[in-house]
């Protein structure tokens, strides 16, 4: 993914007002990679910032999604989780320990039928198993 130096410069290119709430969610999503719930950002930021509500949370990432700057991973039906690396890749879920491993792949790797002359601008690729860790 690409390399962010300054995180409110960011948000400013991308036109989003660089409040410390929005920063430190970014900040969070960006060196963490760990594809958070909204439940788990709160979590992690209210002791840094107590007045930080989860509606607020949500909404900060709601914005984030239509800027393009972050993406929804939709691995589980009731769970929505956020990643700020945009490029395409694929999420593997591990159905012991719940971790989401980031994995490659080339949209050349997948064979698609019946798609002929369609612009193709998003490719979500979800598996779920168990991991390397887990299985020993
Ligand atoms: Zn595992
Ligand atoms: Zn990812």
């Amino acid at each position: 993914m690409i390399e962010i130096k300054n995180i409110g410069e960011y948000l400013k290119v991308n036109k989003i007002m660089p409040s410390v709430q929005r920063v430190k969610i970014f900040e969070y999503l960006y060196t963490k990679r760990n594809h958070p719930t909204v439940e788990s950002i709160h979590k992690e930021l209210i002791d840094e910032i107590p007045t930080l509500s989860k509606t607020t949370v949500y909404n900060t990432l709601k914005q984030f999604v239509e800027k393009g700057i972050i993406q929804i991973i939709n691995i589980e039906d009731n769970e929505t989780r956020y990643d700020a690396d945009t490029s395409t890749h694929g999420h593997f879920k591990c159905i012991k320990c719940g971790i989401v491993y980031d994995f490659l792949f080339d949209n050349s790797d997948i064979k698609i039928n019946g798609l002929d002359n369609f612009d193709i601008h998003q490719t979500h690729l979800y598996i779920k198993g168990i991991c390397k860790n887990c299985k020993n």
